[in-house]
């Protein structure tokens, strides 16, 4: 099983380079009595989105931490360098680990590559639009008989069935937020370290992004109600959601949640405290406010 890159679909792709639009047939079933039943999972390449991390997660028990670090691999989505992360395979052994004898021991909460296979999605975003564009395309590999079965169905249909709206739903501002940053090129410049840093906090490591926005120094900067405060303690989604209005704030400049009135003042106090600034000479070893 093979993630689809974004942007580009490589010459020895087994993708059939035939766009689908949602009311397209495509003819395809898999299932339990299927001749090559879990052979897709024995040879894997998946990328995961924040809410596949989310929920893989939650089904196995575990903190953010835990989870990247058992279970994930970091790697550089494109050209841009931006930080995605792939499930982590044995060194002698590329089969899932979540692969049990007898088939996905994750099904419910198994990544949106898994569920929309044999389609791929491709999101893009043409120059100068504001609009994405979502674009699918079947992937034929040999080893899956899926596409020797009689039943006929829907793009739409297929997605429906195979439960992908709701993760399409939540990730779309994620995948927005990527192309939007592809897109913009040369004229916000090359992303900081700390940015890449950011985005990986507020994309995968929600634990980590729950204890940034619960922190005095969050609320000394923003101005966010404590009723929704509240919310995001607990609630999952929603803070990944919240997540995202953050990355469009710090990457974007978009004024997605309110700042307090006097926080700039207070992060030049608390950095000149930080840095412990000659009272003398204010501005020595000064670099200028951080935007988060
Ligand atoms: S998560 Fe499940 S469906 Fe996806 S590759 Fe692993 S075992 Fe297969
Ligand atoms: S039909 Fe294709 S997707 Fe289904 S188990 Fe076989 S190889 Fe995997």
């Amino acid at each position: 099983m093979t993630d689809i890159p974004l942007d580009s679909i490589p010459n020895h792709s087994p993708l059939n380079p035939v766009k689908l639009s949602l009311d397209e047939n495509i003819q395809f079933r898999c299932h339990k009595d299927i001749a090559c039943f879990n052979e897709c999972c024995k040879r894997i390449d998946i990328t995961l989105t924040p809410y596949d991390i989310l929920r893989l997660k939650t089904k196995l028990g575990l903190s953010s931490a835990e989870f990247l670090g058992q279970y994930t691999l970091p790697y550089e989505m494109d050209s841009h360098s931006m930080p995605g992360v792939k499930i982590k395979t044995a060194d002698d052994n590329p089969a899932c680990p979540f692969l049990s004898e007898t088939g996905c021991s994750v099904y419910e909460d198994r990544p949106t590559v898994c569920r929309y296979y044999a389609l791929g999605l491709m999101s893009m975003r043409k120059e100068n639009s504001a609009i994405d564009e979502d674009t699918y395309f079947l992937i034929h590999e040999d080893h899956c008989l899926g596409h020797q079965e009689s039943r006929t169905v829907t793009v739409a249909d297929y997605r429906k069935e195979q439960g992908v709206e709701e993760y399409d739903q939540i990730n779309r501002d994620w995948r927005q937020i990527i192309l939007k940053k592809r897109s913009a090129g040369p004229t916000i410049g090359k992303p900081s370290q700390r940015s890449f840093q950011f985005f990986f906090l507020c994309s995968y490591n929600l634990d980590g992004l729950r204890d940034f926005v619960l922190s005095d120094g969050f609320s000394e900067v923003y101005d966010v109600e404590s009723a929704i405060l509240d919310i995001l303690k607990t609630d999952d989604v929603m803070l990944l959601s919240f997540g995202f209005k953050l990355l469009k704030q710090v990457l974007f400049g978009e004024n997605t949640i309110p700042l307090q009135a006097d926080a700039m003042q207070k992060r030049v106090e608390r950095r000149r405290e930080d840095l412990n600034v000659d009272p003398e000479d204010p501005n020595k070893n000064y670099d200028g406010p951080e935007m988060i």
